[in-house]
């Protein structure tokens, strides 16, 4: 092992998070080959901000933030937590994080309040300074303190996995798909709570494979498939991707061609399906469904029936990966 070189610790660096060239492949297990979870992924996380990794099941994303939470071994690439580089540095980037699990695996055996302390323990927070009662109570679990974690609702195991995250008061908190199985209002809860902190100077970070999720809460979106990051923006401009919809006109009679009047918008993007009808995928903030209906009656084309979809996270991942319309 190479001799840890000491780092300056930096009160407020520019990034929470540094990830550079990060690889991760698993071994063989039980008649399936190696897998390549995550293929070389980089990312930047401004200080400060609620950043989301949005991304299909088996996209990478818990591999992801197992591996900043020291539970899985990077094949290669380098992490650095709150300007402190994991390898070199493992003691003080691990003190820099807190990761919330996905899997709400508790202790039956110990009650909430023992939990955080073990917790707080082994992040070396020495008594007088530990926050408990405040995290407990901060959380809802004030008057569950003392009860056995087997007696604990989901929502309940899920609020006491924060305590925990937080016991040692890191300046990034991961939430790795927090509100899976959580009730509406518990959601609500817990979205207000997690600005809060934000609104304290923590920097959050948090998977989900919600689209709405992701859109309420974060400021920036990275969106990660196949262990590939395939974009990375602020909200603003992801929403805008998704802003498209796709209008499918059935004409009495199948169409060969797109018809001239139609190729030739810039506004819309208009390709034939097998069968024949006129796929149109447009901008809902440029163009209404009644002007493109307009057009195509002027085209001369004769409507038999009309169909429309919303863009879809899934419609946003097939642009991406194949830089055309859905
Ligand atoms: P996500 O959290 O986005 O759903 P994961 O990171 O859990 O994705 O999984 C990414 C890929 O890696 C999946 O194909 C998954 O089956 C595989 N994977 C996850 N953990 C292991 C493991 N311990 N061994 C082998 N393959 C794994
Ligand atoms: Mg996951």
């Amino acid at each position: 092992m190479s001799t840890a070189t000491p780092e300056t610790p930096e009160a407020s660096p520019r990034y929470a998070l540094e990830i550079r060239g990060l690889r991760k492949t698993y071994a063989a297990r039980g008649g399936e080959g190696e897998k390549e979870a995550l293929k070389g992924i980089d990312l930047s996380i401004p200080r400060g901000s609620i950043y989301g990794l949005l991304g299909p099941n088996g996209a990478g994303k818990s591999t992801l933030i197992n591996i900043l939470a020291g539970l899985v071994n990077k094949t290669s690439g380098s992490v650095r937590i709150w300007g402190f580089d994991q390898d070199t540095n493992p003691r003080m980037s691990r003190a820099s994080i807190g990761v919330v699990p996905q899997e709400l695996h508790l202790d039956p055996f110990f009650t909430p309040r023992e939990a955080m302390e073990i917790q707080a323990g082994l992040y070396g927070v020495p008594p007088a300074e530990r926050r408990t009662e405040a995290l407990l109570t901060a959380l809802g679990l004030g008057d569950k303190m003392n009860v056995g974690a087997r007696s604990l609702s989901g929502g309940m195991k899920r609020r006491l996995l924060i305590g925990k995250a937080l016991s040692h008061s890191p300046p990034v908190l991961i939430l790795d798909e927090p509100t899976a199985g959580v009730d509406i209002d518990l959601r609500r809860q817990l979205w207000d709570y997690v600005r809060e902190l934000n609104a304290e100077g923590v920097t959050i970070i948090l998977t989900t494979h919600y689209l709405e999720e992701a859109e309420e809460m974060c400021d920036r979106i990275a969106i990660i498939n196949h262990g590939d990051v395939i974009a990375d923006e602020p909200k603003s401009a992801l929403m805008g991707r998704l802003d498209s919809k796709t209008m499918t006109i059935v004409p009495m009679t199948a169409l060969d061609v797109v018809p001239a009047e139609l190729a030739a918008r810039t506004d819309v993007s208009t390709t034939l399906t097998v069968g024949g009808a006129l796929a149109m995928t447009y901008s809902r903030s440029h163009a209404s469904l009644g002007s493109l209906l307009d057009l195509v009656h002027s085209a001369g084309v004769e409507i038999r029936d009309v169909t429309t979809s919303e863009a879809s996270l899934e419609g946003v991942f097939l642009d991406l990966i194949h830089g055309n319309d859905q």
